[in-house]
């Protein structure tokens, strides 16, 4: 057949390559960017941007970009190699059942995970809403008075209860008593955290071993790991005696049965809210909790939702007491957290807000009641059950027959613990069903039906809970699923996330999540698999996590990686702790100080702080470099005692500094390591390696460069590269004390490991090309921002060439002096532009970082820019006297849908205040609140739901 004339075929790339999907601009778009930069091609932009000392001299490769077709069937054939059996094994991760409404319309929904850290409280209103939820259901189920809003996993929740009560404890002894009923995990991470601080980790039976004089703090868990339930009170008043602190780790779900850790007199209450709708997901992530008296308040680790007010005197919600936190305290800082685990504690609080206290109780009480259930049939086997009173765990004595009933339970599609050599441990849930508990006597040699035994108490009636909880109108409220999916929706239309309009958090790298990434992660192959089973039902999740573990060994230039740590403040404690381990080996143990330049991360210093190191901080230059002399001078100074410098390429300002091989040498010279901050792998991926560069260890954040979004606040995977030198000093498996490596830093050997499909999907559907081209895209983006806001704003730091990397500093401060207008003032009238802020006064006070990413297309970042400029333009205004000083809309931004409304006597038009540049119309983001008073948060101080007065009585 002949071709008529006017057909051809399209070379035009449909969605299903990489180049659509995370990559915003179009070719001709990128044509014209670089017009505006003044650059003939992106390799010629990229070649006079990243130097040629640091590039990379062989390309990214491993085989072609999957289609995304293509990329989901190798997740499905990857998922099936998983086994997600019935796992009963208990040990802090139990079966549970994630209300469809939640999976859908939150974890499933970008207007929830993609949102970012709640900082911009105006932007915010939903997530914080949902997390004051939290806090309220925290403190109510464990009887204390003030919760944060999530730490990282139980354990290490266990580590910073532990930390926290030797900052407030009386007690000037250096011991800290362990329960040896806590979790082997978290007794392993108690003693990551305390050697390299010099305390001592006692563990033993409280009851007989504990002699509360000699310890600053003891931590007890509740119900015990095999399932005791004891009463701790007098334990704790024995303790309150010589001043130290009582820290209970308590299962929430056990707690709407049992008395509360706070009626027991207990300082701290730490634990996992996972069982509350959150998938094991072999191992996170999940919300940890920490709920503390108010007198420790301010000791307390972590983010704190609280009340305030907006400028019109209404309800407003806000982060409280921020001057705990790594970002303003650094190495005095309360805590090196960050990133937490805010997504899966909004899941977590949803569930109450689902279920109400009426719900709960029912699933706790039927919880038992199987268990009881279950240990009768047992003893009519003839077995020893343990202990006498119980909530969800038993433990059963079989002598040799261990391996036999193991093995029959798991032919019989079911999972027991194993504990010691004659032991099996039974841990019930939410999930499991007449038939799980008939294969466990099955496994066991019975042959009954659960109808057999009838339900029953073996609660400790002296520790039963009388106390109330969720009695908020919030937890009654949501009963009928049409208000639970409306309550979701209007929280999360409060709220600014990617799924609206671009987030250019500098060092944050707000990028695409993309769908076809996120889909895998709520597969049962990935989600139903808890953390402790047998190898050979995850070996898809092996598979998956060797592939992805050797794809970041190519793209760092390391030899070895640990999936370990579950944040980049995570990664950096693991990795500064395998430095320690690494000197300690050979003799050098008195290595302990740690350079750090002033424009370091908050996180940096605060990490340092945590393994026992000295922060000595180094001078950074007038243009953003680190002062070379500072640093030879100090790395001299401190010949003897180096432990390690700790860095970040490119720089904080955005840089790629030249001098970066030089300060690795100076350091190796003396005896140290590098640790080179790899948040901003985004501006590295196929172009430079930190392995290349001379750095010895890196966590890479993959809820930024590899595309895990970041859910409001986390969850995140910071896992850690290394050189091969430092491999054997890796964190070990925390629930194996045997085995190789230094300290565990998480609960579970992989982290968050129901997260690593997103990154691995990244991967595989661009292939190392697609991440290389990504880099060079976002370094586009940045330079393009950077050309169109000239001669508005000066843009700080750039390179001789006059370039910046994948991220610039805009400066506003020129404003606050010829205008009275803070960067404060930019940020929110940005959002009357329907834009969140870019990252504030960090590195810099008084200036505004932006890093649009790979992700954002030309007309997105036009419309950023213009709303930039726009503001410029209002903030010349008010220097020609054209607007007013103080009342202007800047200095009143964000503006409301209550300022359309009653009397108008600004001296501007509610036209300009509200439909600035940038600002849709008919889509138009309404900020819910003006913006927001912080002072008063924090001098008047409430954490958990306010009395709703505007809310209806509470209907069933
Ligand atoms: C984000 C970030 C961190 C901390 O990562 P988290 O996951 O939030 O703990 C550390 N360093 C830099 C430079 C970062 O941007």
């Amino acid at each position: 057949m002949t071709t008529p004339a006017d057909f051809t075929f399209t070379d035009y790339q449909p969605y299903d390559f990489a180049n659509r999907r995370h990559i915003g601009p179009s070719p001709s778009e990128m044509t014209a960017m670089l017009k505006v930069i003044g650059y003939p091609s992106l390799d010629a932009l990229i070649d006079d941007t990243v130097p040629a000392s640091i590039r990379q001299k062989t390309p990214l490769a491993w085989g072609a970009a999957l289609t995304e077709r293509e990329a989901l069937d190798t997740l499905r054939e990857t998922a099936n190699m998983n086994k997600p059996l019935v796992s009963l094994i208990g040990q802090g991760y139990y079966g549970t059942i994630t209300p469809p409404v939640v999976q859908r319309n939150i974890l499933e929904n970008p207007a929830w995970y993609t949102a970012y850290t709640p900082y911009q409280p105006e932007i915010s209103q939903g997530r914080l809403e949902a997390l004051l939820n939290y806090q309220t259901m925290v403190c109510d189920l464990t009887g204390l008075d003030v919760a944060n809003s999530s730490l990282l996993d139980e354990a290490t929740a266990a580590a910073e209860a532990m930390a926290m009560a030797e900052r407030v404890s009386k007690s000037k002894q250096k011991i800290f008593f362990v329960d040896e009923n806590c979790h082997p995990q978290t007794i392993a991470l108690l003693k990551t955290r305390a050697e390299p601080l010099g305390w001592t980790i006692l563990v033993g039976n409280p009851f007989t071993d504990m002699q509360s004089a000699d310890v600053f703090g003891a931590i007890f868990q509740y119900p015990g790991t095999y399932g005791h339930v004891s009463d701790f009170s007098g334990l704790i008043s024995r303790l309150h005696q010589t001043g130290a602190i009582a820290v209970i780790a308590a299962d929430p779900m056990a707690l709407a049965l049992l008395k509360s850790p706070g009626e027991m007199g207990a300082d701290i209450a730490i634990g996992s809210t996972q069982r509350f709708g959150v998938p094991v997901g072999y191992g996170g992530p999940h919300a940890a909790y920490m709920a503390v008296k108010d007198a420790h308040k301010r000791s307390m680790p972590g983010r704190l939702v609280g009340v305030s007010v907006d400028s019109r005197g209404n309800r407003a919600y806000r982060l409280s007491l921020q001057t705990r936190e790594q970002h303003i305290r650094r190495e005095k800082a309360t805590s090196n957290i960050c990133t937490a685990q805010v997504l899966l504690a909004v899941m977590a609080s949803m569930y109450a807000v689902f279920h109400g206290p009426e719900g709960i109780k029912a699933i706790a009480q039927s919880i038992h009641q199987k268990t009881v259930r279950l240990a009768k049939g047992l003893e009519a086997l003839g077995y020893a059950v343990e202990p006498e009173t119980f909530f969800d765990t038993v433990t059963v004595e079989v002598g040799k027959l261990q391996s036999v009933i193991m093995k029959a339970a798991v032919a019989e599609g079911v999972n027991l613990r194993k504990i010691g050599e004659t032991r099996i441990g039974i841990s019930l849930d939410e999930r499991s069903r007449p038939i799980t508990l008939e294969s466990v006597w099955r496994a066991f040699g019975g042959d009954f039906k659960v109808a057999q035994f009838e339900p029953d108490y073996r609660l400790p009636s002296a520790l039963l809970r009388r106390s109330a909880y969720l009695t908020h109108p919030i937890f009654h409220m949501n009963r009928a699923e049409s208000e639970m999916t409306r309550y979701i929706r209007r929280l999360s239309d409060r709220d600014l996330a990617l799924d609206r309009a671009m987030i250019p958090l500098g060092s944050c790298t707000m990028k695409l999540n993309a769908t076809a990434e996120m889909l895998p992660i709520t597969w049962p192959e990935f989600a139903e698999i808890h953390p402790f089973v047998p190898a050979d039902q995850a070996l898809g999740y092996k598979a998956m996590i060797d592939d992805l573990s050797e794809k970041l060994c190519a793209v760092t230039g390391y030899d070895a990686i640990s999936m370990q740590p579950n944040s980049g403040a995570q990664g950096e404690y693991a990795g500064l702790l395998t430095i320690r381990a690494y000197h300690l080996a050979n003799n050098e143990g008195h290595r302990d100080i740690c350079l750090i330049p002033t424009s370091a991360h908050g996180t940096n210093p605060a990490s340092a702080q945590m393994v026992g190191m000295k922060v000595v901080v180094v001078k950074v230059s007038a243009n953003g470099d680190i002062d070379m002399e500072d640093f030879r001078a100090k790395a001299q100074q401190y010949a003897d005692t180096l432990a390690c410098c700790m860095i970040t390429y490119p720089s904080t300002h955005g840089v790629f500094e030249e001098s970066v091989r030089e300060v690795c040498e100076i350091v190796h010279k003396h005896g140290g390591q590098v640790y080179l901050d790899g948040a901003n792998m985004n501006a590295m991926v196929g172009l430079s390696r930190p392995g290349d560069i001379g750095s010895d260890v890196s966590h890479l954040n993959l809820h930024k460069t590899f595309c895990i979004p970041h859910g409001g606040g986390g969850p995140g995977m910071g896992p850690i590269g290394v050189k091969a030198h430092l491999a054997p000093y890796l964190p070990r498996d925390p629930s194996n004390p045997d085995s190789a490596g230094t300290g565990a830093v998480s609960a579970a050997p992989f982290g968050s490991a129901s997260i690593l499909p997103i990154s691995w999907s990244y991967c595989l559907m661009m292939g190392g090309e697609g991440l290389t081209q990504a880099t060079k895209v976002a370094i586009l983006n940045a330079n393009y921002i950077a050309a169109r806001l000239k001669g508005a704003y000066d843009v700080l730091y750039k390179s001789e060439k006059g370039r910046v990397a994948h991220e610039c500093i805009i400066d506003t401060r020129p404003l606050a002096e010829s205008a009275g207008v803070t960067v404060d003032d930019v940020a929110k009238r940005l959002i009357d532009c329907g834009f969140h802020a870019p990252t504030m006064s960090w590195p810099v006070a008084g200036t505004l970082m932006v890093e649009p990413t790979e992700s954002e297309t030309k007309a997105e970042i036009d419309r950023f820019c213009d709303a930039m400029l726009a503001i410029r333009e209002e903030a010349r205004a008010v220097e020609e006297g054209r607007l007013d000083r103080t009342n202007n809309p800047l200095k009143n931004a964000p503006h409301t849908v209550e300022d359309l409304v009653g009397d108008w006597d600004r001296p501007y038009s509610r036209e300009q205040a509200c439909f600035p540049p940038g600002a849709f119309r008919v889509d138009k983001y309404w900020s819910p609140v003006n913006r927001v008073d912080n002072v008063y948060g924090d001098r008047n101080l409430v954490c958990t739901c306010p009395p709703l007065e505007d809310y209806a009585e509470a209907a069933e």
